[in-house]
């Protein structure tokens, strides 16, 4: 899909425009790549689990062949050393090949029988089936924190591709050659599947109004969206304004808080420190799961474990962040935040990146400032001095809407835990227990979700295998033929779908 307006991509260690030229789509794009997919919805969605598992083994194939350009292109689009980029890229393919799994294994599809009663009195009950299937194609947009494992061939696309719906992706403008990349990838992978090519395409450009257009495309029935609470509220309030509002599964923000109880920081505070620096600064801050606030108990231990802190702050070398934006949002937000009464800071001063910064304040302080709750995306996190365990309990009681909500508690503690725990699973959508929340596992059980902000669509998760659901919408047959029914809902069973019949 060609257009006569080009831009490049910026590296973000130099500031520099990047090689590569890529096409700024337009609404006539938009339009050309939905009116492609929806073209091609109904046949892909009426493909086999058998195909669609081949699919997505052969994109993760066609990622691994390609693997070297593909980290090499995002390591100078994102300044993200190639260790961690080696590293999402195997997390791509597994999420991939995890999809592969779950298409096959049948559970996405909710088969659930009720049987007819003829003679049931005073009216006869009909045999109804119901399954789920695919919503048509769906928009996904690349995040810029996660340049693979949550843009072009990412959770997204891999669950949705699952669930047989078309997918474009507007990708994100800081890694267009990634995106390119491993798009040609994809199309690779379709070729070999004997698949159409508008199953899936990638649309580029650095306006909001790509993005909007996709949104607002009649044709396009669902949108998964990573990225700020700003952007993304801005695109799911246009999900709804549309004549047929459509699901937005938004991703956006969270304060992912941390409870240390005094038994556990008596224990464990150096080592608590430690692993609460390496959290913080993961990524330079950039993870949606990034502790950005610590509630501790006042005492000699709790001292100890924030002069650890502050000393590895101070002495923390600088990292690049992942677009000139990103950083002039963290600079200007946290030095504002600095300046408010109520904050001590602590932070490095590096002599290439942007400074780690700690800040400490009282619970009354926190209780007062109810905005320091909102993200700052970067390496900064708020540690939150409590008088007593009671106040850590009032204070999770006052707590937005979070993607996590950890513990840290030895056995000393459990009564508090205990009492904590239901209050964290109002606000959570993952309780995290004697860890640190960055890092997602992508499996069976996970929820990457939460209540508002954390998630525009708090019943659903955008990791792991129940992810799929997002892409799909129930149907029930009533009475219909079994010569007529969907071979997975037919009685024989012949692709061996797991049932619920009658409740059981
Ligand atoms: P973003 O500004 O929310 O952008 C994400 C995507 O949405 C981009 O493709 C962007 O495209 C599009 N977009 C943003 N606002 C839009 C609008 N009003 N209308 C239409 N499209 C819009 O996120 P970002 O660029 O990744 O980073 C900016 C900030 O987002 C960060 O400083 C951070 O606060 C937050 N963030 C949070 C997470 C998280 O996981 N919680 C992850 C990444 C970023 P265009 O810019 O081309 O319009």
């Amino acid at each position: 899909m060609e257009t006569t307006i080009k831009f490049a991509a910026i590296n973000p260690a130099t500031e520099q425009e990047l090689t590569g030229q890529f096409p700024q789509h337009n609404e006539q794009n938009v339009d050309l790549a939905a009116a492609a997919a929806n073209e091609v919805a109904k046949a892909y969605r009426q493909t086999t689990p058998q195909q669609r598992h081949d699919l997505l083994h052969a994109i993760a194939d066609s990622l691994e062949e390609a693997r070297e350009t593909i980290v090499a292109r995002a390591k100078l689009e994102s300044a993200l050393p190639e260790a961690r980029l080696n590293g999402e890229l195997s997390r791509t393919t597994a999420q991939l090949r995890l999809f592969a799994s779950v298409v096959m294994g049948g559970l996405w599809q909710e088969a659930v029988f009720d049987s007819a009663n003829p003679q049931r009195e005073p009216l006869p009950k009909p045999d109804i089936r119901r399954q789920n299937i695919a919503l048509g194609p769906v928009a996904v947009f690349g995040a810029s924190n996660f340049p693979l494992a949550f843009s072009t061939a990412g959770g997204d696309t891999a669950s949705a591709l699952a669930a047989g719906c078309p997918v474009v992706v507007k990708g994100h403008p800081a890694h267009p050659g990634t995106s390119d990349i491993v798009a040609k990838c994809i199309a690779k992978a379709l070729k070999n599947q004997a698949l159409p090519q508008a199953i899936f395409t990638l649309l580029q450009g650095t306006s909001h109004e790509l993005g909007q257009a996709v949104v607002k495309h009649p044709m396009i029935k669902a949108v998964g969206f990573t990225g700020s609470i700003h952007g993304g509220r801005a695109l799911f309030d246009l999900a709804q304004q549309r004549p047929e509002p459509i699901p937005f599964f938004g991703e956006l923000g969270a304060s992912n808080p941390v409870f240390i109880l005094p038994g556990r920081m008596k224990n464990q505070h150096q080592t608590l420190a430690e692993e609460y620096l390496l959290s913080m600064n993961m990524g330079c801050g950039q993870f949606c799961t990034k502790p950005a606030v610590v509630f501790v108990e006042k005492g000699e231990n709790s001292s100890q474990f924030l002069n650890a802190v502050r000393q590895g702050i101070e002495n923390h070398q600088g990292q690049t962040m992942l677009t000139s934006g990103i950083k002039r949002n963290y600079l200007e937000q946290s030095e504002k935040r600095a300046q408010q009464k109520g904050l001590s800071l602590t932070q490095s001063t590096p002599d290439q990146g942007v400074p780690s910064k700690l800040f400490e304040t009282t619970s009354e302080a926190w209780r007062n400032n109810p905005q320091w709750q909102e993200e700052i995306f970067g390496p900064q996190s708020v540690v939150v001095i409590c008088e007593t365990g009671e106040e850590m309990i009032a204070l999770s009681q006052e707590l937005a809407g979070s993607l996590t909500a950890t513990i840290h508690a030895d056995e000393a503690d459990y009564p508090l835990a205990k009492r904590l725990l239901p209050e964290l699973e109002e606000v959570a959508g993952r309780i995290v227990f004697n860890a640190w929340p960055t890092g997602v596992e992508v499996s069976y059980a996970m929820v990457h979700g939460g209540p508002y902000p954390a998630s525009t669509m708090p019943a659903s998760t955008s990791v792991g295998a129940e992810a799929i659901k997002r892409w799909l919408r129930p149907v029930a047959y009533q009475s219909v033929p079994d010569a007529l029914l969907p071979t997975s809902l037919q009685q024989a069973n012949p692709l061996n779908v797991r049932r619920s019949v009658d409740g059981k």
